[in-house]
């Protein structure tokens, strides 16, 4: 019989870990935060804190409700600490041995009623359940950036995942004021799927002369209504997690129209990685 879900364990205090934390405790579900180093949880709390105080800046929290959403933070460096959690989220570095290796440690740790979400972008579910003794309570859960402004998580089941898992992931999604939406493991989901070679296609016509990026973006942004251009979104993402899930779609469906463009490869090998980096196809300062 499994407990009702009252702490999250959420595995990774980056980009994502920390917008999943905020948006769980903000709905009054306790959360522990994990990471390998103190100043990578600090930096967690930090962004969190931040943007909790522009919601309360554009009136859409009270400084009370901040104050709540922060008091139902814990961090710890310690898996053994997730043992009391109800619903575990994966939201680590992007690599399948890393997250093996979370995975198959935290099966040991967790009650076996406990259900394991990853919030992987393009790893195969059925392939990082099947590490774990629970595949039939392994689901993707995934979050769009920043977590905190985006309402869609693609729901992923896996081969095994059970429809009683599908429904409590599906009501965690809604408590936490999320849209929940179905989709089976295939190589990018539907997200990737649809957007990266979209992405690609405009770095295709960057390559080929067709447009300067400004006029790329300006098309997509004014002709479809998108809110950012492709290479501008490009750069927000980073332009090696871009090449990173061209090749997962191009190994997974062995389908040349994946074939992540060759000027992506080399402003990748480059360095220029878009904002992170400070030059992608636009440049920060
Ligand atoms: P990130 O690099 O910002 O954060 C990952 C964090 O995981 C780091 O702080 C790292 O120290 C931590 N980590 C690594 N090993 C760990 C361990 N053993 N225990 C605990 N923490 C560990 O990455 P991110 O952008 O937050 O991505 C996290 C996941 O979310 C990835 O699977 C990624 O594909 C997915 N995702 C990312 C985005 C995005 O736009 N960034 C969008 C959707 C999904």
């Amino acid at each position: 019989m499994s407990r009702p879900i009252e702490t999250i364990g959420v595995i990774g205090a980056g980009t994502m870990g920390n917008g999943i934390a905020q948006v769980c405790a903000s709905a009054g579900l306790h959360v522990l935060l994990k990471d390998i180093k103190d100043e990578l949880l600090d930096r967690g709390l930090k962004t969190i804190e931040k943007s909790l105080a522009k919601f309360v800046e554009k009136g859409k929290l009270t400084s009370e409700q901040k104050a709540a959403a922060l008091k139902n933070i814990g961090t710890t460096l310690s898996s053994q600490a997730l043992a009391s959690c109800d619903f575990v989220i994966e939201a680590a570095s992007e690599n399948y041995e890393i997250k093996k290796k979370i995975l198959e440690e935290m099966d040991t740790i967790s009650r076996p009623d406990v259900i394991f979400a990853t919030n992987t972008s393009s790893i195969s579910i059925t392939r990082l359940a099947a590490g774990t003794r629970r595949a039939d309570k392994f689901i993707g859960m995934h979050f769009m950036n920043p977590v905190p402004l985006m309402t869609l998580i693609e729901i992923i089941r896996g081969i095994a995942t059970s429809d009683a898992t599908f429904e409590a992931t599906k009501l965690l999604s809604e408590k936490v004021g999320k849209v929940p939406c179905e989709v089976n493991d295939y190589p990018g989901f539907v997200s990737n799927r649809v957007l990266m070679p979209m992405i690609n296609e405009a770095i295709y016509c960057v390559m080929e002369g067709v447009g300067k990026p400004e006029s790329i973006d300006t098309v997509m942004k004014l002709g479809m209504n998108h809110p950012m251009g492709p290479l501008a979104l490009a750069d927000l993402i980073g332009l090696d997690v871009c090449l990173d899930i061209m090749e997962v779609l191009y190994a997974g469906f062995a389908d040349s129209k994946y074939r992540p463009c060759p000027i992506l490869k080399k402003m990748v090998a480059a360095g220029r990685l878009g904002r992170k980096s400070g030059q992608g196809f636009y440049t920060y300062s």
